[in-house]
């Protein structure tokens, strides 16, 4: 058996193993295992959100059981510790794993370059345990801030910094001043008693935009009441005490490093070559990275069967490293992959070639920026920008059920208006509103049925009576045909009786007539006395008019083709006894709120089908929105749904044909 090993589940080993199991999927002598600390795959480009309480901690971990599916991907949840390159085995702490060929996608962490203080005493934004560490902190310190009665202790709680105006930086400022504007307006506390401070070394901030994008970042920050320091050092921290290089210092309870990356610790214990230095000196090691040096294959430089990606690697184009970024990790893992492929399958390798599309940061919910394949953006439609890219790395790796994850999170769940289009379309109606009219609905129903009973739609004898949604003259399937000929002859002597009672009739009828012509013309013309007396009323929009003319082109095109031709093959009986039931059957699911999602979609389908029939008036159209009205979730206050539909989720989500598609009803994990 080959083994395939891939350390960390981030964006670079991700994209190695989807790679590697389409390729060689075929292969039962082969295994692809990743092995990841978490059960979830983080979106780290999204981490500031969580951290500024924009979206909930679930918008940002997809399980791995989501993503691979039915794939030949196996994910282990443990932590690496160290590698054994002689004997092939990564070993974690209670377990071993031989591998035959290694992908090491271990991601980064924060390089706080040796400044006294600062890892003891600040925060980082670099993993999902740390925004959330953070949100929590945060809350507690605007919370303790606003009923601290001492100035110096209430400014110091609501005074927050952050050092390093790079993406994560300028992102996580975003979110946190929009977060100070709803707790501010909840808790009736001034704006201005909230302090948010960037402190960055550089003269700029944002150094890989350029300066127009720049400025206007700067500005909507400033406006927005974030203070900008930059060409400001911080040469140490302590506890609650920020040290500036002037001498001067900030007071505050919320220090956060945003300012360095790094590779990672992890990286840097395993006996691998280094970048940028090679194979270390005791010099290098004072100042080493943790980055692993690859050659163009994103092998690494000491061992043929092992590989690294992501963050974690050291490789140089135009003499620059790879920027640590989401494209370099999933081109780097792509590549990665490529390679094993090519070394199982004994063809030539390929070399890594970077092809970035462009960079993107986002100022809180409703502004961001972007410069991507040549067009510059700002404000809501680079913000729709981010969205799309997020979206179709999403669909890439777990198909639409996480696009909807994403789109419910990021608009419809929102909560505070935090979002590009506000509030829209996230406003949630409680499912007791809805049960009065879910009620009446099923009751209008199941009577419409027994109305049909007592129509006489079940007795056969007396032919059919569904006959007025078919052309007349139509042969229905089954219908009995009647013998008319004693009908004709009784009918034809009434006639002849009737015509002698007419001609003794007719003198009278002479005089009556002249009675007649001077009475109507009396009435015609008090008519038009009271017609000139009277203002003239016109209906503009008759509602009792059916919506589809029953003579028209669309319900004469209904009757005849379909309704006429399906009526050839169905007997009466069936279909009487089909709508009678189908009724009954809606009303009564409606009452118990028992899969009231296909009941009010039936009830939709039905009121559509009267309609092109010309049978359904204006007036009757709003019976229509109450089935759209009641599809949402009606049936599961106070109705049979709450069990039910649970239930057969969890069953769906488990079958193979929902993992292979992605086509999860709701999030799986939840
Ligand atoms: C707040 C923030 C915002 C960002 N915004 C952007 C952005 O807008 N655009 C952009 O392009 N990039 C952005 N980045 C950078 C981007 O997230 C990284 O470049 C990317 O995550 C790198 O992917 P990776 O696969 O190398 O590592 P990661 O995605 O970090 O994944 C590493 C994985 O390895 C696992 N792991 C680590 N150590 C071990 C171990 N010992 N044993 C087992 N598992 C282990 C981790 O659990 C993790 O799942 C941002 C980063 C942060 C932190």
């Amino acid at each position: 058996m080959i083994e395939i090993l891939i350390t960390g589940g981030g964006y670079g080993g991700i994209a190695a193993a989807k790679k590697l199991s389409k390729a060689l999927k075929k292969r039962k002598d082969l295994n692809i295992t990743i092995i990841d600390k978490k059960p979830f795959h983080t979106l780290m480009t999204e981490l500031h959100e969580i951290a500024g309480h924009r979206t909930e901690p679930d918008s940002v971990r997809i399980p791995y059981a989501k993503i691979f599916g039915v794939s030949k991907v196996k994910v282990v949840i443990d932590t690496v510790l160290s590698i054994d390159f002689n004997k092939k085995q990564v070993q974690s702490a209670t377990k071993s794993y031989c591998y035959d060929y290694l992908i090491v996608g271990t991601g980064a962490q924060p390089n706080f370059f040796g400044i006294h203080g600062i890892q003891e005493n600040a925060f980082t934004l670099w993993s999902f345990d740390d925004a959330l560490k953070l949100r929590h902190h945060v809350e507690n310190a605007f919370e303790k801030g606003i009923a601290e009665p001492n100035r110096v202790k209430h400014t110091r709680l609501l005074t927050f910094v952050i050092a390093g105006a790079g993406f994560t930086g300028i992102e996580l400022a975003g979110e946190l001043f929009e977060w100070r504007d709803t707790i501010c307006e909840k808790w009736r506390t001034p704006r201005n008693e909230v302090r948010i401070i960037i402190v960055e070394a550089m003269a700029d901030i944002l150094p890989t935009f350029d300066a127009e994008l720049r400025a206007d970042v700067e500005y909507y920050l400033k406006k927005h009441g974030v203070e900008v320091l930059t060409s400001t050092f911080i040469t140490g921290a302590e506890a609650g005490i920020v040290h500036l290089k002037d001498g001067s210092t900030i007071e505050t309870e919320t220090f956060i490093w945003t300012a360095g990356v790094d590779g990672s610790a992890f990286a840097d214990s395993l006996e691998l070559s280094k970048g940028p230095f090679g194979k270390e000196t005791d010099q290098d090691k004072k100042n080493r990275r943790g980055r692993l040096l690859v050659n163009q294959e994103m092998r690494s430089v000491d061992y043929p069967e092992v590989y690294a990606v992501g963050d974690t690697i050291w490789f140089t184009e135009n003499n620059k490293p790879l920027p640590q970024i989401v494209e370099t990790a999933l081109q780097t893992g792509e590549t990665a992959a490529d390679n094993i492929i090519a070394a199982i399958q004994k063809t030539k390798a390929k070399a890594f070639k970077p092809n970035y599309h462009g960079i993107m940061v986002s100022v809180g919910a409703r502004y961001a920026v972007s410069n991507a394949m040549g067009i510059k953006l700002k404000g809501f439609l680079a913000q729709c920008m981010k969205h799309m890219v997020n979206l179709h790395y999403l669909i890439g790796i777990a198909g639409i059920n996480q696009c909807w994850e994403y789109i419910k999170h990021e608009f419809l769940d929102i909560r505070t208006q935090r979002s590009c289009v506000y509030g829209f379309g996230s406003y949630k109606n409680r499912g007791y509103w809805l049960l009065p009219l879910r009620l009446w609905v099923g009751l209008v129903w199941v009577f419409e049925g027994i109305n049909k009973i007592g129509e006489g739609w079940l007795s056969w004898e007396a032919g059919t009576k569904s006959n007025w949604m078919f052309s007349s003259g139509v042969e229905q399937a089954g219908i009995r045909q009647l013998d008319y000929t004693e009908a004709v002859t009784a009918a034809s002597d009434a006639a002849e009786a009737v015509e002698e009672v007419v001609t003794a009739a007719s003198g009278a009828a002479e005089v009556v007539e002249e009675v007649v012509t001077a009475a109507s013309d009396a009435v015609e013309a008090a008519a038009e006395a009271v017609g000139a007396a009277l203002p003239d009323f016109h209906t503009i929009w008759d509602f009792t008019k059916p919506i589809v003319d029953i003579n028209g082109g669309l319900a004469t095109w209904f009757r005849t083709t379909f309704m006429d031709g399906m009526m050839a093959y169905i007997p009466f009986q069936v279909f009487q006894l089909m709508i009678v039931a189908v009724e009954i059957g809606v009303g009564l699911m409606m009452i118990g709120g028992l899969f009231t999602w296909i009941a009010a979609l039936i009830s939709i389908g039905l009121c559509l089908v009267f309609t092109v029939s010309g049978m359904f008036e204006w007036n009757k159209v709003w019976f229509i929105f109450t089935g759209f009205l009641l599809m949402g979730g009606a049936g599961r206050a106070f109705g049979l749904d709450c069990w039910v539909i649970p239930a057969i989720k969890k069953w769906w989500n488990g079958t193979r044909f929902a993992r292979k598609t992605y086509l999860y009803f709701d999030d799986p994990s939840r």
